[in-house]
């Protein structure tokens, strides 16, 4: 049967619904798509469990360090199944609103199944054929599943299915130190798992500066979080009942036993069963859908939001697609990606939060800058909590005096980091913040003493 539309949103990830119940209300006819769960990745097996299992990991942590405040804990333990079910509690109150919000919504229709296109503005999803001359893909992404030697004989975990586990893994190997590898480590290591992470890369966290990437180090090796880098030719094999992964590694054996595999090495984006030929839509080398600044793909009408287009891989950068083009489409705006300035957050404990650029990045520009450096042991309100890891680090325009980066790796450091951000969304000096008054005890507080004590990057 065909039904036509004035749009057809496929995907109900983190823009996907915004999209198609602003322009429903906006009086639009709208189709969404959606194959699995609404929410999609964020809120069903990515931010939202992740941080509420975060969370359960905080817990047995500070229950563990109960004796450094004077409480008398015992020993503690962690019933796994507990944790999933309070997670799976959190993940389906918020499915569930999101659904009834989009279902809802008048002048919107859902859709069950796998959207796929016939032409530039048709989509098939089963029997139902949709029409409309504005098409919305915002169809996110899923772990990557790498041509690696073994893979194919040994089972694995991926950031998803970890998530369904009730027993704690005795040794988890997990492949992979960027943000999702080093956030189950973590929490697995808290929750009483022996955790190694293996990486070929020299460093965790390589995209970050090397400062960063040796604290996460003496975090991990505080918490007894193995880790093995350089490793070259990773390959995985069955022993026995337990699984191996070869490291190669330039010290250390050059074989680590354990009970579970997690491959957290990327994500590949969900663009291979759209049928993109039949639109005229040509994805690029890894399956990504390329989009000029204000987000339309090649082919007129058709737009491509969230992960699905390589230029975000978070919620807030998805979101912020929604909102790019909903402005420009409704109110005619004229909003672009480039405007927005980059900031996320790796949520080990204590969080590593990032604005604009890093050291690295600054550098390479080789224009006049200055630094500004503030380790958590010289913040009040981190001895306090005795959380003390981490630093304040802000760099700075040497001529302007604007803000050109920061990292807050400590505690409160994600929230903290938001008044550097909106500083430099205001485009103001960095007297905005340092004339500004902050609340005692705080992190933030500390903000402007680090940029009132800057060096020249040397
Ligand atoms: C373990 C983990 C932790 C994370 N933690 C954070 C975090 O703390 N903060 C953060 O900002 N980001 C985090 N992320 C990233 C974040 O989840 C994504 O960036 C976010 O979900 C944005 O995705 P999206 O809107 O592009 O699409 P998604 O949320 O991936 O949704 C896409 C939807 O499209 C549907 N779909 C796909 N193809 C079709 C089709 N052909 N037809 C119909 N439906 C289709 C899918 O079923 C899915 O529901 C995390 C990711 C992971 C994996």
């Amino acid at each position: 049967m065909t039904h036509t539309f004035d749009a057809i949103v496929v995907g109900a990830g983190q823009a996907g619904p915004p999209l198609a119940t602003r322009l429903a209300g906006a009086g639009w006819k709208v189709a969404m798509v959606e194959r699995h769960f609404f929410g999609g990745t964020c809120v069903n097996s990515g931010c939202t469990p992740t941080k509420a299992m975060v969370a359960s990991a905080h817990a047995a942590h500070l229950a563990r360090r109960g004796a450094d405040f004077g409480v008398n804990a015992g020993p503690v333990t962690v019933d796994l199944r507990a944790v999933k079910v309070r997670k799976d509690g959190i993940v389906l109150d918020s499915r569930t609103s999101v659904e009834k919000w989009v279902r809802g919504a008048a002048n919107c229709t859902v859709f069950t199944g796998t959207a796929a296109f016939e032409s530039s503005t048709t989509m098939r999803v089963g029997d139902d054929l949709l029409e409309a001359p504005k098409i919305f893909l915002n169809v996110g992404a899923r772990p990557n599943i790498p041509h690696m030697s073994g893979v194919d004989s040994v089972p694995f975990l991926t950031s998803t299915t970890i998530l369904d586990l009730e027993q704690l893994p005795e040794h988890l190997i997990v492949i992979g130190g960027g943000y999702v590898g080093l956030e189950f480590a973590q929490m697995f290591r808290r929750f009483g798992s022996h955790v190694t992470v293996v990486d070929k890369g020299s460093r965790l966290a390589p995209h970050e500066d090397e400062d960063a990437s040796k604290v996460i180090r003496e975090v991990f090796d505080a918490e007894g979080i193995a880790v093995r880098i350089n490793a070259n030719c990773i390959h995985l094999e069955q022993a026995g009942k337990q699984v191996a992964v070869g490291v190669e590694c330039t010290e250390g054996a050059p074989r680590i036993e354990g009970s579970h595999i997690l491959l957290a090495v990327g994500r590949t984006p969900n663009t291979d069963d759209l049928n993109l030929p039949a639109a005229g839509i040509a994805p690029d080398d890894r399956g990504y859908i390329s989009v000029d600044d204000q987000l339309r793909t090649a082919v007129p009408g058709i737009f491509a939001i969230g992960d699905c287009n390589r230029r975000g891989a978070f919620t807030h950068t998805s979101y912020n697609d929604y909102e790019i083009v909903a402005d420009n489409l409704l109110l005619g705006a004229s909003r672009r990606v480039s405007d927005r300035i980059p900031a996320y957050a790796l949520y080990i404990d204590p969080p590593l939060a990032h604005v604009g650029m890093n050291e690295a990045d600054v550098r390479a520009t080789k224009k006049p800058a200055l630094v500004g450096f503030r380790a958590m042991t010289r913040v009040g309100r981190a001895i306090e909590k005795g959380e003390t890891f981490g630093f304040i680090k802000v760099l700075v325009d040497a001529e302007t005096q604007h803000l050109l980066g920061a990292t807050i790796f400590g505690t409160g450091g994600d929230e903290a980091v938001h008044c550097l951000l909106t500083a430099m969304y205001a485009r103001q000096p960095i007297t905005l913040v340092t004339h500004s008054m902050h609340i005692h005890p705080t992190v933030a507080e500390l903000i402007p003493t680090t940029l009132e004590d800057l060096k020249p990057l040397e």
